[in-house]
């Protein structure tokens, strides 16, 4: 009897963006095992680790719509195809209330968060193919706000815009499309600035007591790009430890007693 292999990404394409690091790296890694050929874009260099995995490195500025062409024309010319788009490169935003905002604030989101994953979107249908999967990265910031972080908080609300409006317009390719929506999630993005508190106060909220692995969110992207999820469609999938579910018995008695 033949051995099954599930989620299985034997013979297809992948194109990883924000693949030098933390979830997008851990999601190189991950595809890689499932048997998948990358090409890894980022604006860091990533050569090595695109060596590692056997794929390749195209430095590219996600927010700039024809470095995102050119990426997906070159990745489907290198490999003959392409398959799987992820887009996850993004940026985080200086902590800001609303009313000292400035417009470069918005920009700066919008143009890396939002803009890339839209020109992924714009060109899948010319460079995919039918059955393809495209998985972008939102965040649980885009299904709640979050004080002094509006311009990230908008720029991720988008995606999720984008990717429901994307679901219906790519089904006549059979292409679907689904984002993802962690929590904090242990990166250099997490760990970066001011934000140490922050992950404290998550830890005492987050019903499972901790905050996201890298690995963890590169599970759930796996799981999107596989053939065997073949049905989700324009979904928004919340990966935070239970915080949207609401609030735990330990974590109410941790708030009592503070
Ligand atoms: P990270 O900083 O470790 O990685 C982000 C990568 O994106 C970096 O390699 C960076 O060089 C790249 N990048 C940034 N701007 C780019 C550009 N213009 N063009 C190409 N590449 C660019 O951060 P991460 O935590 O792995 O973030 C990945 C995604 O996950 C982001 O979209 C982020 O908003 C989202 N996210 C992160 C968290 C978190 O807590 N870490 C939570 C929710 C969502």
């Amino acid at each position: 009897m033949q051995e099954k292999s599930f989620f299985s990404l034997e013979s297809e394409v992948a194109v990883i963006t924000g693949g030098a690091s933390g979830i997008g790296l851990e999601t190189v890694r991950r595809l890689a095992d499932a048997g998948a050929k990358l090409v890894i874009a980022d604006l860091q260099d990533a050569s090595s680790l695109a060596e590692e995995v056997g794929g390749i490195f195209l430095k590219t500025d996600v927010s700039d719509e024809q470095e995102v062409l050119s990426l997906l024309q070159t990745a489907r010319e290198h490999f003959g195809k392409l398959d799987i788009l992820v887009s996850n490169a993004g940026v985080f935003a200086d902590y800001k209330l609303l009313s000292e905002s400035k417009a470069e604030d918005f920009d700066f989101c919008y143009s890396v968060n939002t803009k890339s994953v839209a020109w992924g979107l714009k060109y899948a249908g010319q460079f995919i193919n039918e059955g393809g999967r495209i998985i972008n990265t939102a965040s649980s910031a885009a299904t709640q706000g979050v004080i002094s972080l509006a311009s990230y908080v908008a720029s991720k609300y988008a995606v999720i815009g984008l990717t429901k409006t994307a679901a219906l317009e790519l089904a006549e390719k059979n292409i679907r499309v689904n984002c993802i929506c962690p929590g904090t999630v242990d990166t250099p993005m997490a760990n970066e600035g001011e934000g140490d508190y922050l992950l404290d106060a998550e830890k005492t909220l987050v019903p499972l007591g901790r905050i996201c692995r890298a690995e963890e969110a590169a599970a759930l992207i796996h799981f999107l790009a596989a053939k065997d999820c073949d049905f989700i469609n324009g979904q928004a999938i919340m990966l935070d430890g239970g915080l949207s579910a609401g609030i735990s018995e330990k974590t109410f008695e941790k708030l009592s007693a503070s």
